[in-house]
Formats: C-alpha cells, structure tokens, sequence
C-alpha cells in the first residue's frame, strides 16, 4: 500500500471525534491491508514495533525540527516559528513541504513498508554500539531524506510518528474493535481482546484474525515477552472487597515497592517492570536471587521488589527505590545502597502458561518452587481466611509495620492480564493518589528562574488516546525535585508560548490532592484540589484513566 494512501486515511480519522466512526475507517483499511496489515496495525497507534518491544526511534522534537529544517530548505528559525504557529511540528512539516527550496531529484513513491522499515532502522540505529552523536546525526540524516521524499500530507504523519505523537485519536480498544469488524462481522472482540493481552502484540493478532478466529484463540502466552500485569480495583471496606473477590479470600500485605514480572527461561532471568521494560541489567541482585531460590527451569513470577535501609533494615519508599530503575551506571553502588527483597505472589506459566488455573492451584504451584530465604526472597506475607476480624487484624498489622495496606485476592480466579476485573483488590486507608502524566509546565520567574515550576497535569483518554489537564500543581516542590523535573521535561518540550510549554505526557507522577471537583477550566473538566507531588511513576508508561478520575469524583460524593 503507498503511504499516501494511509496518510488519507490518518487524515479521516483525525477529522472525526467519533469513536465508531473511527472503527468503521480503521475496520476499512485493515480490510485492503493485505501483506501491509502487521504494519497497518502499528501505525494506526504510531507504532514502529508492537508493545512489548521497546526499541523506540529516540529523537527529540528539536531534532525533528533540525530534519525539516534540513529536508525542506528553510532555516531552522523559520521552523521553530512556523511550529510556533501551527501548535503541531507536523503541521509545520507539511507546510513547508509543499513549499520545499530544495527538490529532490529522484523522487519515489513511499509505501506503507518502506516508511516502516527506514524509521525501524532508525531506532535500531541507537542500539548499535556507535556512539551516541554519530548515532544521532547519521538518524537525523535518514530521516531528512524519508521526510525530504515525501508528499507534503505524509511528511505530516512522519514526523508525528517519529515523534510518537499521531494525535489521531486511536486507543487500543479501537484497533481491537477495528480488527473485529474487519475480520468477523464487530464479533469476538473479547477473543481479540485476550489474545492482545497475552501477547501484547497487534501484529500477530491481527495475522491470526485474518486466517480464522481458532488462530486467535490459539495465541499464547511466551517467554521473555512481558505480559500487562493483572491490575487491582480499589476498595474502601473489608466487606466491599468480600463482595467482590467472595469468601474464603486470600489476603495479602500490599507492599510500597515495584511490581515486577520475573521470566525464567532455560534458567536464564529476566525481569520486567509494569511498563513492560526489560530491567534485568538494573537489578543484578534480584537475578542472583531469583536463581538460587526459585527452582523451575522455565516460569513467570508476579511480584513485587521492595527497596530496605541497609543499615536498620527498614522498609524504604518506592520513590527511594525508584532510583534503580532507570540507574545504567553504577549499578554494583546502588545494589549497596538500595538492598532489595523480591516478594512473590502470584505464578502464571510454569513450564507452561498457567494463567487460566484457579489461584489457588497457582499459589500452590509457587509455594513449591519458591525456597524461602531470609529477607531477599520470600513468598508475600498471607493469610486465607473469610474473617472480618482476621483482615482486620492483618490490615492493622500491615500497616504498623510501615506497608500500605492489604490486597485481597479471589481463590478461584484466573489471571487477567491488564483487567481490573475485581479479582483482586486493595485496601489502602488513605486518599487514593492518582498517577498522572505532565502534560505541560511553566517556566518559573525571579528566584526560581530557569526551572520549570508549575506543572499541569494530564489524565489519559482512553477513547481518544489523548491526555486531557486536570490541573496544575505548583508548591510543594523541593528545590532538587525542581531541577530533575526541569531536566527531564526540557527534551521533551514541543512547543512553547510565552512561559508556556507543552511537552510530551512521558513522566508519569503520583499525586496526592485534597478532593476532586468539577471544573470547566480545564480540559477533561475535573479540577484537583491542591495537588501534590508524592512520587515519580518511572514504572509506569501510562497515567490514570480519565474514567478513573469520574469514578472517584463520584466516589466522593
Ligand atoms: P496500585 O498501584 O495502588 O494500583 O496497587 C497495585 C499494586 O500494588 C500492584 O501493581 C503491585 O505493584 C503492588 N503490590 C504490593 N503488594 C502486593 C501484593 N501482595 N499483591 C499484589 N500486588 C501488590
């Protein structure tokens, strides 16, 4: 398929806000897609690779604004401003495309495959052992030439996709929808649904969708692919969570650290954070352990990794410890400084997948494998009990010793991978936090210039893909957490206005707020009361839904 074609349909799907409108184009042009459906179904989302794999392309918009300037003529300033106008790099693209000083002499018709595979060699490119500005300027100039070979409306879309933004509108749940209506009439989204779940990959279902609806069913969980972690729905009582996970119930401790998702294969280790991210090399420590206490050749572990003080042996925050997720360097220091404990509790494949087993057969399977050590790995603290008083006690006791609270947990479910299905649910005493992504900020003024000091918040749209404000969080702020959030949002600003900026929603924080209010002031028309920075979410790729924020708004009430 040429490119041109799927940037007519971007197009379409841009102009509508309607989601089923959305379905029907998508549907559409997954049914022409032929040999290009694996790559149609990425890009739909402005994908180059399926979730589960994180080679990602890693220019930032500035670059970007250095490659048109360079693919079209025009000088960088006149980019800047032209972007400055349009509110959108892509816009400002395909502006100066059609007006381009400098014509190609050769031109050849881009297709859906060749746009793909040039900006995968793109991202391939950072991983290659060259250094990081000669791998820069030789991604630069690949890209100048895809973006200079292109019609005005596709360079629109290139540079959205480079820059991982598409601002189309399509969620997950629209791809999912769009491959039912293309291949089996609007049926068996749930099958699509699941079969998504365990192989976090929309190529292979949407390969398996085209040859027969049992090719889907018959997609499975695999080794050293991480799967979306089974989410947990809150609760606010004890009876509440018996009402949804049924009595008896196990009942963990809920931990503050980092949930992990532990692959053994062929006993090799790798694990995984909730984004998916493969953090194996930052965590040395946990695959020692792993191999010396967990005794299966081939299995996943969810758990959860608790950062302690070396010195008292206390339990330390999940923001101390957060340190080590993204930490390359130095590894052996951190190891010394942030000791941590891997809690297991939950075991979905051994030797083969397991997830559709009950709990309690899975519990039984990991108490077998798992030989407890002091400390560094132990099953989580639990209890199996249909007594009020019981989880009261151990919520109590759980929470003297510093956790959070208690997970509750229904015995004969089976594992949903990224569902919030009531199969497990935590009890925590305090104000649910919201995990939210920075969507824009402020530059500050007088003493505190030179860092970005307000921040507005964003919740995630999960019709539209779009982050929507829910408000804007400025005291509180410790100088050092200033400067690192300066630091970490100035790559990713977009566009900037006055004081203004807009960045890309790629830091996740945690926030704590008094309540929840109506507000037309902001986008998503939910306002929170003095927000509060608790932690950074590094383990997290996506922030909280804006359903989520409707429904404790009217939790409150
Ligand atoms: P939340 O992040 O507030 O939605 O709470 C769910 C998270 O609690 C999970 O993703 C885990 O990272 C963490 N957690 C801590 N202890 C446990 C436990 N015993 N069972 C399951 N999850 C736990």
């Amino acid at each position: 398929m040429k490119y041109s074609e799927l940037a007519e349909k971007y197009q379409e799907l841009e102009s509508t806000q309607k989601t089923l409108e959305k379905t029907d184009i998508l549907a559409e042009l997954f049914k022409e897609g032929g040999e290009d459906l694996e790559y149609l179904v990425l890009l739909a989302r402005g994908r180059i690779y399926p979730e589960w794999n994180e080679v990602e392309i890693g220019l930032s918009s500035s670059m970007m604004q250095d490659i048109i300037a360079e693919a079209t003529g025009y000088t960088e300033k006149e980019v800047e401003e032209l972007w400055r106008d349009e509110g959108d790099l892509g816009l400002a693209a395909e502006e100066l495309a059609k007006n381009k000083k400098q014509q190609k002499l050769m031109s050849t018709t881009l297709t859906v495959e060749k746009v793909i595979q040039r900006l995968r060699k793109v991202a391939e490119m950072s991983k290659e052992g060259s250094s990081q500005s000669v791998s820069q300027d030789k991604k630069k100039k690949e890209i100048a030439d895809l973006i200079s070979s292109s019609e005005p409306l596709e360079a629109r879309y290139i540079t959205r996709t480079v820059l991982s933004h598409l601002r189309i509108g399509i969620g997950e749940g629209t791809i999912r929808d769009a491959l039912a209506e293309a291949f089996f009439e609007g049926e068996n989204k749930d099958k699509i649904q699941r079969a998504y779940d365990f192989t976090n990959d929309f190529t292979e279902v949407a390969q398996a969708c085209t040859k027969g609806i049992e090719e889907v069913e018959e997609l499975k969980l695999e080794l050293f692919r991480p799967v979306n972690s089974m989410l947990a729905k809150k609760v606010d009582t004890i009876e509440e969570g018996f009402d949804s996970v049924g009595k008896p119930a196990v009942i963990d401790y809920k931990y503050d650290g980092m949930r992990a998702q532990i692959h053994i294969k062929d006993r090799e280790v790798k694990i995984f954070t909730r984004r998916l991210e493969d953090v194996t090399e930052q965590f040395p420590d946990v695959v020692e352990k792993v191999e010396e206490h967990i005794d299966a050749e081939n299995c996943i572990l969810d758990t959860e990794i608790v950062g302690f003080n070396p010195e008292d042996g206390s339990m330390i925050e999940f923001q101390k410890l957060s340190k080590r997720i993204k930490r390359k360097y130095d590894i052996q220091k951190q190891v010394n400084e942030i000791p941590v404990e891997v809690r297991p509790f939950d075991l979905i494949y051994l030797n083969e997948p397991i997830l559709e087993e009950e709990y309690s057969e899975r519990l039984e399977k990991l108490d077998r494998i798992v030989d407890e050590e002091e400390r560094e790995l132990r099953l989580v603290d639990r209890e199996v009990t249909d007594e009020e008083e019981k989880v009261q006690e151990m919520q109590q006791k759980s929470l003297s010793e510093g956790h959070e609270g208690i997970m509750m947990k229904k015995l004969d479910a089976e594992y949903k991978p990224g569902n919030r299905v009531g199969y497990m649910v935590k009890l925590k005493p305090v104000m649910e936090t919201l995990d939210l992504a920075i969507v824009a900020a402020k530059w500050s003024e007088g003493e505190r210039a030179g860092w970005l000091g307000r921040l507005f918040l964003g919740c995630y749209n999960k019709e539209t893909g779009e982050y929507e404000q829910v408000g804007k969080m400025a005291t509180g702020l410790t100088e050092e957490q200033l400067e690192e959030i300066t630091e970490r949002l100035k790559p990713l600003i977009e566009k900037e206005d006055g004081r203004k900026v807009w960045v890309q929603p790629d830091i996740i924080v945690e926030v704590e707020y008094e309540e929840i209010q109506q507000s037309p002031t902001y986008n998503s028309g939910y306002a929170l009361r003095f927000p509060r920075l608790k932690s950074f979410r590094d383990d997290k790729e996506e922030a909280d839904s804006k359903e989520k924020i409707e429904s404790l708004y009217e939790d409150q009430k």
